[in-house]
């Protein structure tokens, strides 16, 4: 399954915030895959629509999708000559389908920062610089070869370096592959360089917990601002927090959050988050004996989505009847959705949407 990497410089409340994700895990009785190395955190994805679900179809069991989070350790200026932990913290990146990048954005004159003074801008740099040095090196090496390649004329090298050219020229200018754009007919190449710095990032601005709900600070904004230049994407929690309320249970947990001014938890926007920027949906299976959300990425057909559950369910598919979430619960039950003729009976080339409803058919 896909993971995003947690990532920043020592000292910006990444183990505080891997710890609130451990506490708000799942348990593990109730996913009896998640032997769980001790790196990765399983958390619920938080779902209104499950609730909604759950009180209609009032099953005896409701169980939602997970996503998992990986801790990174080990990063440092130099990583990418291998200094400190540098090599493994670049090689596990490499294995994470995403990037929390979390930024100290809280003064705090008893914890040192690294470099002396917090500046988110030259903390996200610092790391960032890491992974394009890394980039470029694996990019300068496939350009030697390549451009041996080019010299017999052979078409395919030409456009292949020409794409090379450009990334290169852009981590040389210091900034990562994620700001350029590619053809369709350019990704899959891109692709098999395996960059760190196309790979999806999120920005997790790490706020003082008197600082919870109210007005974005400056260092925040910073963080804001350049997130939107690389067409990243920006939430603030406060990490400290995040640990108290995972402790809590969901009731205690809205008061909570009540209390301190906010809809929903840092984390749980975080999660969100993280799924949508890896393209992730949910749909839903809801039967008497269990109402559950399943993963699926955005794009996946019918059967591809089925074998998410099972991959019986999607050797031997053979359709599905599907209602979106949102007519199922206009109409107020299945047997309504039927008559109102809004459950579709699906086949092969079906594309699932995020909020169907299905219940597959196949044969064993
Ligand atoms: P890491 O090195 O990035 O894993 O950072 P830690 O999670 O160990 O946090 C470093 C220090 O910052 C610890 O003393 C944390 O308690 C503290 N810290 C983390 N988050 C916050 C926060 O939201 N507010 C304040 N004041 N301190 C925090």
């Amino acid at each position: 399954s896909l993971t995003a990497g947690i990532v920043g410089l020592p000292n910006v409340g990444k183990s505080t915030l891997f710890n609130a994700i451990t506490k708000a895990g799942v348990e593990a009785a109730n996913y009896p895959f998640a032997t769980i190395d001790p790196n990765v955190g399983v958390v619920e994805v938080p779902d209104d629509r499950l609730q909604k679900l759950t009180e209609l179809v009032k099953p005896k069991k409701t169980v939602p999708t997970t996503f998992e989070f990986t801790d990174i350790a080990g990063i440092v200026k130099g990583a990418s000559k291998g200094e400190g932990l540098g090599n493994k913290f670049l090689a596990n990146i490499r294995q994470v389908d995403a990037i929390c990048h979390v930024v100290r954005c809280f003064e705090d004159e008893n914890i040192t920062h690294v470099s002396g003074k917090v500046n988110p801008l030259s903390d996200i740099e610092v790391i960032n610089l890491e992974l394009i040095l890394a980039d470029l090196e694996s990019v300068d090496k496939r350009y030697t070869r390549v451009s041996k390649i080019a010299r017999t004329k052979d078409k395919d090298a030409l456009a292949e370096l020409a794409i090379l050219e450009r990334v290169k020229e852009t981590l040389e200018a210091g900034q990562s592959a994620r700001t350029l754009e590619f053809t369709p007919e350019e990704a899959p190449l891109v692709k098999s360089l395996f960059l760190l710095t196309t790979k999806p990032v999120l920005y997790v601005a790490n706020v003082a917990e008197d600082e919870v709900g109210d007005a974005e600070n400056d260092m925040v904004k910073q963080v804001r601002e350049f997130a939107a230049s690389e067409g990243a994407e920006v939430v603030t929690i406060s990490a400290r927090i995040e640990e108290e309320v995972a402790e809590l249970d969901d009731e205690e947990k809205a008061e909570f959050l009540n209390e301190i001014g906010i809809e929903q938890s840092g984390l749980d926007q975080l999660i969100q988050k993280a799924y949508s920027l890896l393209g992730l949906g949910t749909y839903f299976t809801a039967g008497e004996q269990e109402v559950r959300a399943w993963t699926f990425r955005l794009g996946m057909k019918a059967p591809q989505a089925a074998g998410v559950i099972h991959t019986d369910f999607e050797r031997g598919f053979i359709r599905a009847e599907t209602v979106s979430y949102d007519d199922l619960l206009a109409a107020g039950s299945m047997v309504a959705a039927k008559e109102v003729g809004k459950v579709r009976s699906e086949g092969k080339e079906y594309v699932v949407q995020d909020g169907d409803v299905m219940l597959f058919r196949f044969n064993v």
